[in-house]
């Protein structure tokens, strides 16, 4: 994956979010990747694409995905090799999703270590909210049949009344949110989330955000950080 470093804004991100299930990092990544006009690269949507269209890969993760399990890390780094390599990714990106292994953390420093001598510095943020905030979220959350846009409805029940307010489209839950998958993603997630954050955490370039804030404020905290490392690294590779 060359890297461009010729991009007249050279100020734009290579940032990774990482965050339970529900802690809002999607709907961060997306803003972030707006703000800095970056692509939002988040793995989950890869996958369910891929499921919805019954591609190779789709059928081979179906039934991953739907128990809450997690793909394997050579899938998953194949995957993101692959999407880094594209030229959109080489002035910066924002990952969502991925790595969620130590071992994924690892293939990612490579990818960028192979990028040039001075690989871009890795911005990583952990959007932090507490287990229970978390599957209080999802039980609201709900994607719009139509339109595809996440949004939280006002009380966990189903069958649905209110429509999409985007466009009036109906609103389902994913099947990854029912109760049980989602009590089940968390548990394999928590496998997971300790060591990939302590991983991070002794970098230069990490930080927390408090994810329980209204979304406005949150994104303005991590836009905040990136602007601090931005400034910071001018260049620099993380160690
Ligand atoms: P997400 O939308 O990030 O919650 O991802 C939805 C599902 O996709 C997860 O529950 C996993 O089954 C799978 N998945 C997404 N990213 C990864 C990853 N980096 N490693 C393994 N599985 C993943």
């Amino acid at each position: 994956m060359p890297i461009d470093r010729t991009h007249p804004d050279d100020r734009r991100p290579f940032v990774v979010l990482i965050g339970l299930p529900g802690s809002g990092k999607g709907t961060q990544a997306a803003r972030v990747a707006d703000r800095y006009r970056i692509p939002h690269i988040s793995t989950g949507d890869i996958l369910r694409a891929a499921v919805r269209a019954g591609s190779p890969l789709g059928q081979q993760v179906a039934a991953t995905l739907a128990a809450g399990g997690l793909v394997s890390d050579d899938l998953m780094t194949d995957l993101v090799r692959e999407r880094l390599a594209r030229p959109d990714a080489r002035s910066g990106f924002v990952l969502d999703g991925f790595p969620r292994t130590v071992v994924q953390a690892r293939a990612l420093d490579e990818m960028l270590a192979a990028t040039s001598p001075a690989p871009p510095p890795l911005i990583v943020i952990l959007v932090a909210v507490a287990d229970e905030a978390i599957v209080r979220r999802l039980s609201r959350r709900r994607v719009c049949a139509s339109c595809g846009i996440p949004q939280s409805v006002s009380e966990d029940s189903e069958p649905l009344s209110e429509p999409c307010p985007y466009c009036g489209g109906s609103l389902v839950r994913r099947e990854d949110d029912e109760p049980a998958t989602v009590r089940r993603r968390l548990a394999t997630y928590a496998s997971f989330a300790g060591p990939i954050t302590d991983f991070y955490r002794v970098r230069r370039y990490f930080a927390s955000v408090d994810g329980l804030r209204h979304p406005d404020e949150v994104t303005a905290a991590l836009c905040a950080q990136i602007e601090h490392f931005l400034g910071e690294s001018s260049g620099g590779s993380d160690p």
